[in-house]
């Protein structure tokens, strides 16, 4: 019988000590926006919205900014008590990754566009490298609710050489959720075994956090489709034994191929489809109403050409969900003047400002569901 010397036993000691580690390091998403509710938000018309309330309207840009001052960051306490400043600020190469994954987005070609900007007061998407913070991003137009100090996104390790964290990240930044958590994914985990493996490094996460993000059903209203996507960059790989249905994964890992699958790119194509030029709009005439013939889940970019200065209406007639916004071009870019959403709510959206002579705006309309989509009108005055 082999014995152990005594700095063997000792380490194996301290090994024990430690809980075993987990394979994968995985994101802790934060939430989207709240789902509509109410009692005449059901059915068709909640799935109609919920699936697209956390999406930018097509044709947005998302200005995005890395924390880099020295004053960038939070104090965290240690759990012997003492305290340590912990910097939002990235390495070079982590913040060149994090562009690197921008770009696999933007390569694409979608009505999106990624724009970084030097100071976080011109940013939308604000992204901070706080270790020991985790990865994680807010979902969609929920980034428009957090204050302009905070960050949208952090990346918590290393994404050199994991650019599908990146990808993943910026994933949540365009509306997407956990693939893990469609509801029709038909996974049954073995919960127990789940809870354990996240509570061990490197995730270390409580019952709630693992419940959050990977037990958790998605609510069906807010997915698009039944089809469940193995291969998506939004899903996390799994490792054996923590799935018990479908049966091939109780030995076998589930393990996504890495970066985006077919599945990933057909779904961001159809919500952010590449965008004709301002000058190609069809134009929308002052004080007459016009149609809104689209379908659900589509939206319109009309052209308004005020030929006075003045304070102006816009608003939606019908029983429709819509979300209005009206830019203004400069230079070629679309500059956000105004918005309004009364998605879920028994009212039309509606806008009041000042548009300026000689100018040229842009009215986008989406209608997330109408009870009588041809008698959804859209008008300014
Ligand atoms: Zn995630």
């Amino acid at each position: 019988m082999a014995t152990m010397s005594s700095s063997t036993r000792r380490a194996a000691a301290e090994g024990d000590a430690q809980p075993p580690r987990y394979a994968y390091h995985y994101c802790n998403v934060r939430p989207g926006l709240p789902r509509a509710a109410g009692p005449e938000v059901f059915g068709e018309r909640a799935s109609a919205i919920n699936s697209l309330r956390d999406k930018w309207l097509n044709g947005t840009e998302l200005a995005y900014y890395f924390y880099d001052q020295p004053s960038d960051g939070q104090t965290v306490m240690l759990a012997d008590g003492s305290s340590r400043f912990v910097s939002w600020a990235g390495a070079a190469e982590q913040k060149q990754a994090v562009r690197k994954a921008f770009d696999a987005w933007a390569k694409l070609g979608l009505g999106l566009r990624f724009r970084e900007v030097p100071t976080r007061e011109q940013a939308t998407v604000r992204i901070g490298f706080m270790a020991g913070d985790g990865s994680w991003s807010y979902v969609g137009r929920a980034l428009l609710d957090i204050a302009a100090d905070e960050r949208t996104m952090n990346i918590g390790w290393d994404v050199t050489q994991d650019l599908d964290t990146a990808i993943h990240e910026i994933g949540h930044t365009l509306g997407f959720n956990h693939e893990h958590q469609n509801p029709f994914s038909g996974i049954v985990w073995d919960e127990e075994k789940v809870y354990a493996a996240l509570a061990a490094p490197p995730n270390n996460w409580s019952r709630q956090k693992t419940h959050f993000n990977i037990l958790r059903k998605l609510d069906d209203t807010t997915v698009e489709g039944t089809t469940w996507d193995p291969e998506s960059v939004m899903h996390y790989p799994f490792g054996p034994g923590l799935i018990l249905q479908p049966e091939k994964f109780r030995a076998e890992p589930l393990q996504p191929p890495g970066g985006l699958s077919a599945h990933d790119i057909a779904q961001v194509r159809k919500i952010y489809p590449g965008q004709p030029p301002v000058n190609e709009l069809g134009e929308l005439v002052l004080a007459e109403s016009r149609r809104l013939q689209i379908a659900a889940g589509q939206q319109i970019d009309l052209r308004l050409k005020p030929q006075r200065t003045r304070n102006y209406q816009l608003a939606t007639f019908g029983e429709a969900d819509t979300l209005l916004a009206l830019f203004e071009e400069v230079g070629g870019d679309l500059k956000f003047r105004a918005g309004d959403d009364d998605s879920g709510e028994d009212r039309n959206a509606q806008l009041k400002l000042r548009l300026q002579r000689g100018r040229t705006y842009v009215l986008r309309a989406r209608l997330y569901y109408a009870a009588a989509a041809a008698e959804t009108a859209v008008m300014w005055w």
